[in-house]
């Protein structure tokens, strides 16, 4: 039996022939036109006075963001709970401080209202990491707002998100820096990699130095800051080039799973999917549904079900960080009484959301889903 899988890579003829293109002028590595192709590109479909660093992940990008703000030893920066532990990761890299954020029930990302909690009890964080999770903006303006007042930079992780936009703009484009992920199962892959973006070329700049090893304009090898090499090769880059050409179209077919999914079991009462943000259109990067907790059927079950009968791959929900061993020692600040993230965790999976299942794999996911809940 084929195996569904939750998002794999989805490849086109285009990547080929600029890999091919790549290898017959020996651009293999490092950097080369590819790269600074692909950071114009990337740019241009990011809006007016858009700039971009092509780095080897997006996790490298988050890491050279914190650089750019100047994120030290002690500092402490605002961050969702609810996310992957890459989100958070390079705050530690740099000897700062998480402090994690409560979700809230309309699109499962930050709480306004846990972070100006948050806020009141930690007055000068050094930064705050927006997430949109699985593809769903959060609710930019309140943040926004609430972070402007404070006076803190936002450095905004639309790894899941692109091509996702709030009020017509995309993104990644509303903080002080953005960040994106070409990662294996993102809605569009190089097969590993991701850029920094912001308005301010001085950060993309200095991201673009740092991650070369940090050389000092001289003749000789000569270093006054600690380099790293997190740049994207040449290779990676024609990849990320052919996929950028199908991004829209990858939007439009995550969407109708999205929809297909939401159709199906719109007369299921204990069954929802994740939220969207009115004021928003999202790129649908995961389905995800929702489970009553006053019903029996539990994600285990649907996952299990899902696995033995139609051999689909899921996940559960991200496990809120603040439950993660490795982040026990942090603070975790939420509205009220109820903690929205583990709820959410408890209660959601992601379903199989890879843009070439067929007609026949929707309907049998959906047809086993069903008989779960009969
Ligand atoms: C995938 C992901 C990242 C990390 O991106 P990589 O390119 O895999 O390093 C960061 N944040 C979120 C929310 C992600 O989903």
């Amino acid at each position: 039996m084929k195996r569904i899988y939750l998002s794999s890579p989805t490849m086109h003829d285009e990547e080929q022939l600029l890999v091919k293109e790549a290898f017959d002028t020996n651009w293999i590595a490092p950097l080369g036109p590819h790269v600074d192709a692909f950071e114009k590109e990337i740019s241009e479909y990011m809006g007016e006075g858009m700039h971009a660093a092509a780095l080897s992940a997006g996790t490298a990008a988050i890491h050279m963001a914190l650089k750019c703000l100047g994120i030290k030893r002690g500092d402490i920066v605002f961050a969702p709970s609810l996310t992957f532990s890459a989100s958070v990761n390079p705050v530690v890299y740099e000897g700062a401080v998480p402090v994690f954020i409560d979700s809230e029930k309309d699109t499962w990302n930050m709480d306004p209202e846990a972070l100006k909690k948050a806020f009141e009890k930690y007055p000068h964080p050094a930064a705050v990491i927006v997430v949109h999770l699985y593809g769903t903006p959060a609710k930019l303006d309140e943040i926004k707002k609430i972070c402007d007042e404070h006076d803190v930079p936002i450095v905004e992780d639309a790894a899941e998100s692109l091509s996702s936009t709030y009020k017509g703009r995309q993104t990644g484009t509303f903080g002080k820096i953005g960040i994106i992920s070409f990662n294996g199962n993102k809605i569009i892959t190089s097969s590993g990699g991701g850029m920094m973006l912001s308005s301010n070329e001085e950060y993309t700049k200095k991201a673009t130095f740092l991650s070369t090893q940090a050389r000092d304009p001289a003749r000789h090898y000569q270093h006054s800051n600690i380099g790293y090499n997190y740049r994207m090769s040449n290779v990676v880059a024609a990849i990320g080039r052919g996929q950028l050409k199908h991004l829209e179209e990858h939007k439009v077919l995550k969407k109708k799973i999205y929809e297909q999914y939401k159709e199906a079991f719109k007369d299921i009462g204990a069954l929802s999917m994740n939220p969207l943000n009115k004021d928003g259109d999202a790129n649908n990067w995961l389905s995800c549904m929702s489970i009553d907790p006053k019903c029996s059927v539990t994600p285990d079950m649907v996952m299990d079900a899902l696995a033995e009968k139609c051999n689909a791959e899921t996940r559960p929900i991200w496990k809120p960080l603040h439950l993660q061993p490795v982040f026990k020692d942090c603070d975790f600040i939420k509205a009220g009484d109820v903690d929205v993230a583990a709820d959410i965790f408890d209660h959601g999976l992601c379903l199989p959301s890879d843009i070439k299942n067929t007609p026949e794999d929707m309907d049998m996911i959906i047809r086993t889903i069903k008989e779960l809940f009969a």
